[in-house]
Order: C-alpha cells, then sequence, then structure tokens
C-alpha cells in the first residue's frame, strides 16, 4: 500500500507485519483508514497486538518520507494573544492548583478565591488539566528541563516563567524558528539523538505527544535515559488505544491519525516499552482531559466516514453530548483506570 503527498509522488514505505513491541504477528485492525486531519492522501492500514495492546501502520512510510507528511501541521501557528482576560484567569486558577499540588510559589490571591479553587480541583478533570499544562513536573524535581518535541515553544516559556532553564528541540525547522522568535527560546532543530547533548546533562525530559510519531520509540527512550542524571525523571503523554474513545469510534477515533501516528500505546505496552529501556516506573495513569475535544473531532470524522452532515457545533445538544461523554469517561475512569484518551506517564532513571 502506497501513501501519496499533494505533489503526487507516492510515499515510499515498509512492512512492518509484527509487533513491533513484542514481536508477534500483529491482526489487521483497520484497512482503508484516510487522514482526515491534513488531507495526505492516500489509503492507510494498522495492525493491532493481541498480547500487548499495541496499534500500528502497516506498512508504514519509512524514515525519510517523515517530512512529507507534515504538510501543515498545528505547531506552525504562532501563539496568538488570544482572549486575555481569560488567559490571565485561567493563569491564576493554574498557578493556585500548581502550588498546591506541584510546589511551586502560590498565586497572590484572596483567601475566597484560594479556598473555591481547592474547592474546583477536587474535580478530577480540572486538576488533570492543571497538572498535565506542565506535564506533571514538580518543582522539587531539578533546575534542567528538556522538551522533545517542543514545537512552537508555547509549553517551554511557561516552564521558564516557573523558574526552570529550558532547553528545546524540534524537527521542524519552522516551528523551531518560531520558538527562538517568538519566546526567545534555545532549541535545537533535529531529532534527540542529532544533538547529542552530553550525558547526565537533565533533571526531566518531557515528551508530550510525541512517541506516537517516531519510528524508533526504544531510541527516543535510551537517549532520554543517557541525557538525564541519574534521579532524573521522564515525563510521557500520548493517545491511549484502549480508551473509551477508540472503543466507541473505531476507525472514526480521532487519536488513530494515520499516517503520522505510526504506533498507538496501550498503557501495558508504554508501561513495557518505557522500562525495557531501564527507567524504573514512578507514575502511569490515563486522563480523560481531552475527551470533550477527541469526541468532537471524532464525531466529525465518523460524519465524513458515513457521508452525512456533520454535527454543528453551535447546537446546545452537541456541546451536551461532549460534556456527557467527558462525564462517563471521568466516571469510568473511577473503576477502569486505562480508559481516559490519552497516558500519562513518568519515570525515573535509576541511582
Ligand atoms: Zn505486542
Amino acid at each position: 500500500m502506497i501513501g501519496a503527498t499533494p505533489d503526487d509522488v507516492p510515499i515510499l514505505c515498509e512492512s512492518q507485519p509484527t509487533c513491533w513491541l513484542c514481536g508477534r504477528s500483529g491482526q489487521i485492525t483497520y484497512t482503508t483508514l484516510n487522514d482526515t486531519v491534513f488531507g495526505v492522501p492516500g489509503t492507510w492500514q494498522m495492525r493491532g497486538c493481541q498480547s500487548c495492546g499495541l496499534l500500528w501502520l502497516d506498512p508504514r512510510p519509512v524514515q525519510t518520507e517523515l517530512p512529507r507528511l507534515y504538510h501543515v501541521y498545528y505547531t506552525h501557528t504562532t501563539p496568538g494573544p488570544g482572549n486575555q482576560r481569560l488567559a490571565s484567569i485561567c493563569q491564576a486558577i493554574w498557578r493556585q492548583i500548581w502550588s498546591d499540588l506541584l510546589g511551586y510559589p502560590p498565586a497572590q490571591l484572596p483567601i475566597m478565591y484560594r479556598i473555591a479553587i481547592r474547592m474546583l480541583q477536587l474535580i478530577p478533570a480540572v486538576s488533570d488539566s492543571a497538572i498535565l499544562e506542565v506535564m506533571g513536573v514538580h518543582a522539587t524535581w531539578g533546575t534542567h528541563l528538556l522538551d522533545v518535541g517542543c514545537g512552537n515553544g508555547r509549553y517551554l516559556a511557561q516552564m521558564r516563567a516557573l523558574g526552570w532553564a529550558v532547553t528545546g528541540v524540534e524537527v521542524d525547522p519552522i516551528a523551531a524558528a518560531q520558538a527562538r522568535t517568538h519566546f526567545g527560546l534555545t532549541v535545537h532543530t533535529g531529532t534527540l539523538n542529532d544533538v547529542g547533548f552530553p550525558p547526565n546533562s537533565f533533571d526531566v525530559v518531557t515528551i508530550s505527544h510525541v512517541i506516537e510519531h517516531v519510528d524508533d520509540p526504544l531510541g527516543l527512550l535510551r537517549e532520554s535515559l543517557r541525557v538525564l542524571r541519574p534521579g532524573g525523571r521522564v515525563v510521557i503523554t500520548t493517545p491511549n488505544s484502549v480508551s473509551l474513545g477508540h472503543r466507541w469510534f473505531g476507525a472514526a477515533w480521532r487519536g488513530l491519525e494515520p499516517p503520522r501516528h505510526l504506533m498507538i500505546f496501550s498503557p501495558h505496552a508504554l508501561d513495557r516499552l518505557v522500562r525495557q529501556t531501564g527507567f524504573q516506573r514512578v507514575k502511569l495513569q490515563t486522563s480523560g482531559r481531552l475527551a470533550r475535544s477527541i469526541y468532537a473531532a471524532s464525531r466529525i470524522n465518523q460524519a465524513r466516514v458515513r457521508g452525512i452532515a456533520p454535527p454543528d457545533d453551535k447546537k446546545i445538544r452537541v456541546k451536551l453530548q461532549r460534556y456527557l461523554f467527558q462525564s462517563v469517561e471521568e466516571f469510568g475512569r473511577l473503576l477502569l483506570n486505562d480508559i481516559g484518551e490519552e497516558i500519562f506517564y513518568i519515570g525515573v532513571k535509576p541511582l
């Protein structure tokens, strides 16, 4: 099976019939997937592993073809001013939660506001969103943070404001340039392995929604281990192959995103990979913070596949359905931890 980019030159692909992680033969799960996000032409197939829960593209684009799949990518958008008043309110709420849960200096807020925010953070969707906004990085973990796949640098700028010395790595030269010019950040263009940092350089390495895009996740994690100091932490977020959204929407699930998502992990598969690298597990959970947006995008995909009109975002019923889906997922996670749309993993380099 061959994909094609808008210039109509076929994308060179390689066969991957067995599970990349455990070597078992994969079962064909989807046969006619299309890129519904950025419209790269082509039809794609995915296999799934019955043993570890990994999903992967087969055939998949070879490494040298990957840049051609990213003609228009969200990291190219320059961060705009947005709604400043709303942003400052959110920032004050986040800072208070980061102070309470992650040890950062508290926001200067009246006591009644602080009490209200403490009640608000009892809602898992709120506390999860605040924690994942900073990738769960605790103030006491050190001083030097590396973000792999930093995109336009918004996250690094946030962490710098919280007191971290920050460095980024980004394969996309346009996004890397935006991070430098817009935020004045130190960003290396290329992969983590290309840069070749000295060993033990960082206290924290964050890898947010990147590992599903790379052809050699083990190589990425081995290099992360090498550049971390002993006791340093790796933090990973990635779509969850056994989420409620995937179970509900199947081929229309937004998290599949062929052909850019080469591998989609289950919590079990990611845990196996990270520990195989040499990290010790500190935290493994799933989060429902993206459930509403994943639901909305998956409904649109579903409508396209069925050839019907997409749901009207302005209708109250459609908005309520998104909140209902997120609520079901959040309550479901109390019983089945693994059904959130996103995996959140923290590993530590042994001392
Ligand atoms: Zn497997």
